[in-house]
């Protein structure tokens, strides 16, 4: 059984390794612009991405967020691959709204939220996730993903920092059938399908 909602989630994951770059990732293919999808523009999807993401128990108020929530991932994208100075002081924007309506419990090391009172909360919540991102040293370990026109971000974590796909199942499985076909040049019909 498939709906709007789930069919929507196709070729999704949260794959980043952080929250912020699970946001930045609900573009797909975003350096191929004739595959590029925003997901946030498709029905359904960004109340089921704020409740399997844990921001929100129900989707009400979803849809007057997109504009906001939209700003904020291309903002923090762009601070990530090709940071500058207009992108510092828009995030700066972002954040300086969101500590209005952060909390913390009274012990150390303080550690920000988000209440999840109002629709906005949510954009809200993920500035300070994104913020935790931008200024700790994993945000040196961001890597974009090598599959051709993919475009996602994920934190990479191996040893010799040699990850190279958002999904070794997806790109990587794509590419080496690429390669394979490349080097055999058989037809990449019949094991290989694009998304
Ligand atoms: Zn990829």
């Amino acid at each position: 059984m498939t709906d709007r909602r789930t069919d929507s989630w196709q070729g999704y994951d949260f794959v980043g390794g952080h929250i912020a770059l699970d946001l930045v990732n609900t573009v797909s293919w975003r350096l191929d612009a004739a595959k590029l999808v925003d997901r946030y523009q498709l029905p359904g999807f960004l109340p089921l991405w704020l409740t399997r993401a844990g921001l929100v128990r129900d989707d009400a108020g979803s849809s007057e967020i997109v504009t906001a929530l939209t700003g904020l991932r291309e903002t923090v994208y762009r601070l990530l691959v090709a940071p500058d100075r207009a992108d510092v002081a828009r995030f700066a924007g972002y954040l300086t709204a969101a500590r209005r309506r952060a909390v913390a419990e009274p012990s150390l090391p303080l550690r920000w939220t988000v209440p999840i009172e109002r629709p906005d909360d949510v954009v809200h919540a993920l500035a300070i996730a994104a913020d935790e991102l931008l200024v700790s040293p994993d945000a040196a370990l961001v890597r974009q993903c090598s599959g051709k026109g993919c475009g996602w971000l994920f934190i990479d974590r191996t040893r010799n920092h040699s990850r190279q796909w958002c999904s070794s199942k997806d790109c990587g499985n794509r590419e080496r059938a690429r390669r394979h076909y490349r080097r055999t040049g058989k037809s990449r019909a019949t094991t290989v399908e694009d998304p």
